[in-house]
């Protein structure tokens, strides 16, 4: 009986044994098949990646160098970068001096893939000695990305011309409507108060296209430490124009401007996104939320916050008011009682 029922056991695992190799197989080749199927795309930043994903759907398999939350600037390159860039299908960069360790990459990687240039007919913003690499910040521009990114797939593919078209249509549309929103939302801000002061100079294509003043506290590369002369001219700015807030950035470390805002004893805006997007499940995981989450943080910043401000120096106002006229009220019948006394006498 006890032999009858081990040879049972070993008849049903061997046959589930089986079962489950024949399953892995399966599974191994239909991988394959469909990894075969898509263009491995690989791109510097998450923002690109995002962008390329929205284009590419499932024909495509983006890779971002850079993770998500980190400085492209400043990133370097690590080995597994090299063996990546190999099997690249595709390689797509933003160029305009964003990435300067990418080029020795490509090269270290002996890529055969072909180099696509995100930037592509987009009007460089000249900042000293090289061009402003943040173009990708105004949703116009970023309609220029996404016919680049369009062309560059059906390069690599032309069979996909007809749903890449169809995908670009879509997001072009999106990217419009988010171009009317930051239009109208940063048109609340009172004129005045258009005064976009950040960590790095990254907002200059977003405060071309939507009207406001930049004072960044570094240049358009987070290298380096601010100068002294760039902390004492955004503290005259803030002084000057009574600023009620001031940005930091995600990517970058906050502590010069959290101490500005402390010393000046104004609010910090928020953590703005510029180099990178935020977590997957998070408002600004995506290159539109990232646009419309900056453009929510700055208006609540620099447009409620003032209104606030607006609000409590009336009210202060008024009390200052009723004060003086009661005390004039005051003057006055202490007077008239003293002249009548006065005349009694
Ligand atoms: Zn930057």
């Amino acid at each position: 009986m006890v032999y009858f029922k081990n040879k049972m056991m070993s008849i049903i695992s061997r046959f589930h044994f089986t079962k489950f190799f024949i399953f892995l197989f399966i599974l191994l080749v239909n991988m394959k098949l469909n990894a075969q199927d898509k263009i491995f795309v690989v791109t510097t930043t998450s923002i690109f990646k995002d962008m390329i994903e929205q284009l590419g759907k499932n024909h495509v398999l983006v890779h971002s160098i850079v993770p998500t939350g980190s400085d492209p600037h400043l990133y370097e390159a690590k080995p597994d970068d090299v063996q990546i860039c190999k099997n690249a299908d595709l390689i797509m960069i933003n160029g305009l001096h964003l990435e300067v360790w990418i080029e020795k990459l490509i090269k270290n990687s002996a890529a055969k893939a072909p180099v696509f240039l995100l930037t592509n007919h987009i009007k460089p913003v000249k900042t000293g000695k090289y061009p402003d690499p943040h173009a990708w910040m105004s949703a116009s521009n970023g309609i220029i990305y996404a016919k680049n990114i369009a062309k560059a797939i059906i390069t690599i593919n032309p069979d996909l011309k007809q749903v890449i078209h169809s995908n670009l249509e879509k997001y072009i549309d999106s990217l419009q409507k988010l171009n009317t929103y930051i239009e109208t939302e940063i048109q609340k801000i009172p004129e005045s108060q258009k005064i976009l002061i950040t960590n790095h100079d990254a907002f200059r294509y977003y405060g071309q296209c939507y009207n406001l003043k930049l004072i960044p506290l570094m240049g358009v590369s987070t290298e380096g430490e601010p100068r002294t002369s760039d902390i004492i001219k955004i503290i005259e700015v803030i002084r000057q124009n009574r600023v009620p807030a001031i940005f930091v950035e995600t990517s970058i470390n906050p502590q010069q401007m959290t101490q500005i805002a402390a010393d000046m004893h104004i609010s910090i805006g928020g953590s703005l996104f510029s180099d990178s997007l935020g977590e997957s499940n998070s408002s600004a995981g995506t290159y539109l939320g990232m646009l419309k989450t900056n453009t929510d943080m700055i208006v609540r910043a620099l447009y409620v916050n003032t209104s606030n401000q607006n609000t409590k120096v009336k009210i202060q106002a008024f009390n200052e008011i009723i004060f003086i006229s009661l005390f004039l009220i005051f003057l006055l019948i202490t007077t008239w009682v003293f002249t009548i006394k006065l005349v009694n006498k």
